[in-house]
């Protein structure tokens, strides 16, 4: 399978290339030529197998022979080795729980299978690799946890000072060996723009070999679809498939959703959930593409802007707003709402959802007033020990922290101040 630049000045790739690579050169996001499709007896026959079986099915057509049979089956083994329940909530709604991996968040699982694939396709190189990324909130600890220790990797992270949990922020700082934290003065949209800068610099990527491991990287972007399939085999009305509720911010989960629904897994309709940052809920009402500055919510992991997976999505759909409108949809949901509805679920259903799945939990329950005969599922992004203050505002609870939280929690932060300038992190860079 090759991979095409979505900016089409650059040449195709394989999937090593593309991992190796995160952007193309001509800063297009990569693309697959062409999006498998998945036989009818296995999405049928779908509780016959295991997740590891699963996870290979799907994406052993990505990889092609770029890893060994064993040496994929080992990665996605080590990718999928904790648990993925579908746990109801309503009659009508389930959350599918991506919270159970080492940094509580569903990035653990694209973080997990990136980093071992890069791990493996630069284990024979001279030349050390390095992982410049940004995040909002849960990116820089699953990279972190993924990354860290590999040999020939270095890590370094961005992050909004003061936007992110303190659990999200000990969880991208206290690692240490071959991770670097910056915390940044100013927005996740200056990280993230301070780290494209940095792909652009000529000189920069003259002295270092700079990859990203944003959602924007194929070995990313693609494993999410795994745990779509999980859902499927747990959903028990295989007659009337789920309407899949994503909480979104870059879109990169949505757009995995998406494209394994174009590979055969069923859905009835997906729902792009998104808080104050509504750049793609008014896109869809009004074809018009204005994106406003980001805003801080609650659900920080979801403050951009621009979300870049975005034209991933268009392209799945070939640029057709109609047909991409019939089977997804956007909302936009304030904090206000976010709290009613961490409070209303626990109070009446006893299930604590974080702000995330909140966003995806009101915007659900919505959709499916308006569609009495569906049902559907969100996909519940984040544990909600990891935004107590959240917690704790719309309850008046403290959330219990788990045990493996409690120790990190007591490590020293690890990390340098930075003001939202390119100059100061391509000087630090350089040093490397
Ligand atoms: C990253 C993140 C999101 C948004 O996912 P995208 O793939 O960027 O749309 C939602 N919830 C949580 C908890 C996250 O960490």
């Amino acid at each position: 399978m090759l991979f095409h630049s979505l900016n089409h000045q650059s040449k195709a790739v394989s999937f090593k290339e593309a991992t190796i690579l995160g952007q193309a050169p001509d800063k297009g996001l990569y693309f697959p030529e062409r999006i498998p499709k998945l036989s009818a007896s296995f999405i049928r026959d779908i509780e016959k197998y295991s997740n590891e079986e699963i996870a290979m099915e799907v994406i052993r057509p990505y990889v092609s022979d770029d890893l060994s049979e064993d040496e994929l089956l080992r990665i996605v083994t080590e990718t999928v080795n904790f648990p993925i329940p579908l746990v109801s909530i309503t009659e009508g709604i389930s959350s599918l729980e991506l919270f159970h991996g080492p940094t509580l968040a569903f990035k653990d699982i694209g973080a997990r299978f990136m980093s071992r694939c890069l791990g493996a396709f630069v284990k024979d190189r001279a030349e050390k690799v390095t992982v410049l990324v940004a995040t909002s909130g849960d990116t820089g600890g699953a990279v972190a946890n993924g990354f860290y220790d590999v040999p020939g990797v270095e890590v370094v992270i961005l992050y909004p000072s003061g936007k992110v949990s303190p659990v999200q922020e000990k969880q991208l700082t206290a690692m240490g060996k071959n991770i670097k934290a910056l915390e940044v003065e100013g927005s996740f949209d200056d990280c993230q723009r301070m780290v494209k800068q940095a792909f652009t610099d000529v000189e920069l990527n003259k002295k270092l070999f700079l990859t990203s491991a944003n959602s924007i990287n194929v070995a990313r972007w693609l494993p999410q679809q795994f745990y779509y399939f999980f859902a499927w085999k747990q959903w028990n009305d295989k007659g009337n498939p789920p309407v899949i509720c994503v909480p979104s911010g870059n879109f990169g989960n949505i757009c995995a959703a998406l494209l394994a629904h174009i590979s055969g897994l069923p859905a009835k309709h997906f729902i792009a959930a998104c808080n104050a940052n509504d750049t793609i809920p008014r896109y869809l009402e009004t074809a018009l593409y204005q994106p406003s500055t980001a805003v801080a919510t609650l659900s920080n992991a979801m403050d951009v802007a621009e979300p870049s997976n975005f034209i991933r999505i268009l392209e799945i759909f070939q640029q057709q707003l109609p047909a991409l409108k019939n089977r997804m949809s956007s909302t936009s949901i304030t904090d206000e709402q976010t709290l009613d509805t961490i409070r209303k679920t626990y109070s009446k259903r006893h299930y604590l959802l974080d702000p995330h799945g909140a966003v995806g939990f009101i915007s659900l329950e919505q959709y499916l007033d308006k569609h009495p005969h569906d049902n559907g599922y969100i996909v519940e992004t984040a544990h909600p020990v990891k935004f107590p203050e959240a917690i704790r505002l719309a309850t008046g609870m403290e959330v219990p922290i788990p045990d493996s939280l409690k120790s990190l929690l007591q490590q020293p932060k690890k990390s340098e101040l930075i003001p939202a300038s390119y100059p100061v992190l391509a000087e630090i860079l350089s040093n490397i």
